[in-house]
Formats: C-alpha cells, structure tokens, sequence
C-alpha cells in the first residue's frame, strides 16, 4: 500500500467467522490501521497510472532486494538477470525477470520461505490452497500481508455499500468442525474486518460440508440478508430454489469467491433472488488480485498491493480485448516471496472502466472450477476435498477428481516420483471422509492434466453419463 511503513500490525487477526470483537467498543488497533488505509485507497483508486506505476515500482525495489539477501532461490534467479542489490527496480528490467511457476514453487519451497523476515511483518501465519490448476501449495504468510487482505476485504464492502446492521450469511468450509446442518454457527457479528471497524449485524455460518437441500432449509430458516459462497453453490441454489418454486425475500445481494464465475450465475441470481452478486478474484497465495466494480460488471486490479500482468504466449503485455496469462507479485509477503508468479489463471483485459478508477481492468477471470458431487441419493454437495492434506502430500504435483458415476471416484493424479499404496490408501481415506461418502476410488496417473475447453480448470468434474448438470 501506499506509504507501506504505515502497515504495521501488533496483533494477530482472526480470520471472517472466527473473530469476535467486541462490535460497539472503539476499533482496535487494526481497526484503526484498516481505516487509516481506507482513507489512502480511496484516493489511489483515482491515480494516474504513472504516479501508480511509481509506487509499484518502489514496491518491487524493497521486495526484490530483500528477497535477493535472504532467500537462495531469488539471489541465482535475480543475479542471472544482472540485478544488483538495491538497484531500483524498472519497468524494463522486470520484463527481464522470469515467470515464476507453480511447479517451481513447490519443489524450491525451502528456498522460498525459509529465511528472516522484517520483525514488525511478524508473526507468520500458515495456509494451504488446491490452485487454480489443481497443483496444492502450502502457504506461509505475515501478518503484514493478512492486513492488506484484510484491507482489501473491507474495501469491497465499501465499494458495495453494503449495510453492516443487516444480516450476513455464509455457506464455506469451517475449521473447527462447529457449523454444521441443520443450525450451523451463529456469530454476534460479521467478523474481521468489518467488526474491527464498524458496529454489525449479526452473521451465520453453514459448513460446506452439506447438501444443496440442507443449504436450502437453512436459508429459508436464517433469512439472511447477505450470502458468501463459490459460484459453484450459488448456481445450484438458485436452480434449485427456482425449480422448486421458492424464494428468499430478505436476500439483497450475493457475493462469490474462490472459483471462476460467469455471467449465467449473475444472470440466474438476478432471476430468482431479484438480487446482486459481486464476485471477488483472490487467491491464497497473493492475497486479492482484483474486486468487481460497484457500478460496472468488470473487476479492477488491486495495484495498490499486488503487481498483476496479463501477459501473452510471447511474454507481452495483453491489449484490452485479449486474454492471456495472470502473473502476479503481491508486495507485502515477505515470508514467501514471489515475484513474477504465474497463478494458474488466465484473465481478458478490458478498457479502462467508466466509474472514473483508474486501477486497471480485467473483463472475465478464467480459474478453477469445480461441479458438485452427486451422492447415492441423489442430492448434491459441494466438492469440498481437503485442501491442507493435499497440499501435505507433497509428491502430488497436480490432482483432478471425476465421478464416474454414484459410487466411482476416479483421483487423476500428476505426481512427483512414485505416490505408492500407502499414499494412495490416505488419500482414499481422506477423501471419502471428507466428501461424506464411501466412494470406490480408482487412481489415473498422468504426465498432466489439461484444462477444460472453456478454459477454466474443472478440479471436480462430474462424468457420470447423462447426469452431467446442464
Ligand atoms: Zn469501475
């Protein structure tokens, strides 16, 4: 962020869901740091694109020699470039730095995050993501780096005016196993960061670990005001609620996350809950690469924390109108350096947006998809397959689950030397323990696993013929 010296945090932050601060006693000291950045985006928002660029480029500079002094990995890599410690960093010289890929990232782990980090970053916080393309990763972040996510997080619930009295609810996994059907989890408030800042309404959590009728029961129940959930349970909710008639009145808008989306979603929720849904482009391992605009169906950039390029086959900078590859450097996570990173995704860039910000304008984000999961019984859940173990596992390189009809889970699998019987009767375990099932599951080895012809990457796709959801 701008003026990065003013991202210090002495407190660890408690992730949406779980913090319980104390909503109508003065903000605590994140608090005040979160307004206080606030106020710095509401104005960068409106930048020139150089003045944009030279905050970028400061950025790059301390992250770049930083990650040069104490991470092996960057000193080979940045050296070869013929970079000089605490040389400021230019446009053309970054163009020199090479794609960092996901693959990279998991077999130079070590080398990458092991290594001092600034004190007042501290402390570290650990994570796990599946990917966009299906290749897990561990993550270690900061604190520095969760106080621009949660920043970030904040600032698109301003930008969406949304009314923190009202009530929220969301349908995610759960790390403590205490959100489940029927009632789920009841909060006092929304969380962080909104409850660090602002007097709220109170939330509600379902586990999603559930069945579409389940969610539904629960809704009809809760009737919350605001929903958080993928694209991939949004969709089928509202064909189900649609088919069966139904409708959910207190429903005033619906947000996204942590899949690729499209317009038939926005389209459907529009439809049966006469509702908005505003979609969130973010990724574990650099925080928020771009929120949708309020007034305009694009999204824009988060330049003040991350450098996003869209680049194409040959490396270059895409036009508006073209699609190419995400590379991103987030700039506050000195734990886990990465610098000119290939996320997995590809993105459409459009032309700058009418609401007068200049950050810049992705069109259409092309990421990780996933269908649900039929069970024997015919109802439907969310394909949720625990993340942190996979990631744990790391021989594998690139996973992809198919259900080949209600009882066969076939687990394709790109791996790193042999994954062996034991590994594969782990993940059996895993899996059917977290899918609620007791699937027969079958493993495919493969040198790699392909994307699907939209161009999303499908980490649960269903292929059980003539079930396949329309
Ligand atoms: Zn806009």
């Amino acid at each position: 962020m701008p003026g990065g010296s003013t991202i210090v945090s002495p407190n660890p932050i408690e992730t949406i869901a779980d913090a319980s601060a104390p909503a109508s006693t003065p903000a605590s000291a994140v608090g005040h740091q979160l307004l206080a950045l606030q106020e710095q985006l509401r104005h960068t928002q409106y930048w020139p694109a150089e003045r944009m660029l030279r905050h970028q480029l400061q950025q790059l500079t301390e992250l770049a020699v930083h990650a040069y002094r104490t991470r092996p990995f960057y000193r080979a890599r940045l050296a070869a470039c013929g970079y000089h410690p605490g040389q400021p960093i230019t446009a053309e010289f970054w163009r020199t730095v090479p794609i960092l890929t996901r693959r990279e990232v998991q077999d130079h782990f070590a080398d990458i995050t092991e290594g001092p980090v600034p004190q007042d970053h501290l402390p570290f916080i650990w994570d796990s993501t599946s990917g966009s393309s299906g290749m897990p990763l561990r993550i270690k972040k900061t604190q520095r780096a969760q106080l621009a996510w949660l920043a970030a997080t904040l600032r698109e619930e301003l930008w969406h005016r949304r009314d923190f009295s009202a009530k929220f609810a969301t349908i995610r996994r759960t790390a403590w196993n205490d959100a489940f059907p029927p009632d789920g989890k009841r909060l006092p408030n929304w969380g962080a960061p909104v409850a660090l800042v602002y007097p709220t309404g109170p939330a509600v959590v379902l586990d999603n670990r559930s069945t579409l009728e389940q969610h539904t029961a629960w809704l009809l129940r809760e009737q919350p005001n605001y929903l958080l959930s993928t694209p991939s349970i949004i969709r089928e909710l509202a064909r189900h609620f649609r088919s069966a008639g139904l409708r959910l009145p207190s429903l005033r808008s619906l947000r996204t996350y942590g899949e690729a989306t499209g317009p038939d979603v926005t389209e459907l929720c529009r439809e049966v809950f006469d509702a908005d849904l505003a979609d969130l482009y973010s990724a574990t391992e650099v925080g928020y690469l771009a929120l949708q605009c309020p007034e305009h169906t694009q999204y824009h950039v988060q330049s003040e924390m991350l450098l996003v390029e869209v680049l194409d086959q040959a490396g270059r900078p895409c036009s508006p109108g073209a699609v190419g590859t995400v590379v991103a450097t987030p700039f506050y996570n000195f734990a886990m350096p990465l610098l000119r990173y290939a996320i997995g995704d590809l993105a459409e860039v459009g032309a700058p947006c009418g609401c007068g910000r200049t950050l810049p304008v992705l069109t259409r984000i092309l990421g990780r998809a996933s269908d649900l999961v039929v069970l024997p019984s015919g109802a439907r859940r969310f394909a949720n397959f625990g993340h942190g173990t996979i990631a744990s596992m790391t021989q594998i390189v690139q996973i992809q689950l198919a259900q080949k009809s209600l009882y066969d889970l076939e687990v394709r699998l790109v791996t790193r030397g042999t994954f062996g019987a034991e590994n594969e009767e782990k993940l059996r375990r895993m899996l059917n323990e977290n899918l609620g099932e007791n699937f027969r599951i079958t493993f495919d080895y493969r040198d790699a696993i392909a994307r699907a012809p939209s161009g999303k990457y499908l980490d649960f796709v269903n292929e059980i013929p003539d079930r396949r959801t329309s």
